[in-house]
């Protein structure tokens, strides 16, 4: 089925290119899709307004196709679930990567190493083009690292080891990441309920 993706996180992209490759969702972009303001408050109501938006303008322009939307974040225990929803504009709106990711090790510089749990989590939104919606939720556990490590993936991956490993999201190559991922883990739930639908 083919299915837009409403997203212009590249990083996100190439991960639920991988993710849902040989599945039943054929998934591409529409180049000409617009970031919408994320206003709801929660995970799966901003993604149900990102896949909305898209469904909105591919109905203008007469495509009729399923939209897939993500959102996602990373909630840190000592911090009381920050950045959470707020993930991608933590520390500010027009602040670098490498300064937001400094911005969050310099609030955890005095917690502790059995405080500095934290989870990556990820709700996905499929809108099906008979105006089906099904919700997908999936999440992964770890700890924050007190330095960043590694050159792959993107966001806070340098920042987060996975329970059961010792290397950081961003030393895994992104075939392995994706096969345990807060957004491989909201695909498979995502999945399974579309071959039920
Ligand atoms: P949104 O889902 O587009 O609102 O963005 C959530 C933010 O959380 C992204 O900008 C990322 O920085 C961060 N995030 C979500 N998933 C991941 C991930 O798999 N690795 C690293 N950062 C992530």
């Amino acid at each position: 089925m083919k299915t837009f993706v409403a997203t212009k996180n590249l990083g996100k992209l190439a991960e639920m290119r991988e993710i849902f490759a040989g599945s039943a969702l054929e998934l591409d972009t529409y180049p000409l899709y617009a970031d919408v303001e994320e206003s709801a408050d929660d995970y799966v109501g901003n993604a149900r307004l990102k896949a909305t938006a898209l469904a909105a303008q591919l109905r203008e322009a007469g495509i009729a196709a399923a939209v897939l939307a993500d959102d996602s974040g990373l909630e840190v225990a000592a911090l009381d679930g920050r950045p959470g929803i707020y993930s991608a504009r933590y520390a500010g709106v027009a602040t670098s990567w490498p300064d937001r990711r400094e911005a969050l090790l310099a609030e955890l510089r005095d917690v502790e190493p059995d405080r500095r749990g934290g989870r990556f989590v990820c709700s996905m939104v499929l809108l099906l083009p008979d105006g089906r919606e099904l919700d997908g939720f999936g999440t992964v556990a770890g700890r924050m690292v007190e330095e960043v490590r590694g050159r792959f993936g993107f966001g806070y991956d340098p920042l987060f080891v996975p329970d059961g490993d010792t290397r950081t999201f961003a030393e895994f190559p992104e075939a392995e990441k994706n096969r345990v991922s807060h957004r491989r883990r909201a695909a498979d739930a995502l999945l399974a309920i579309l071959a039920n639908a």
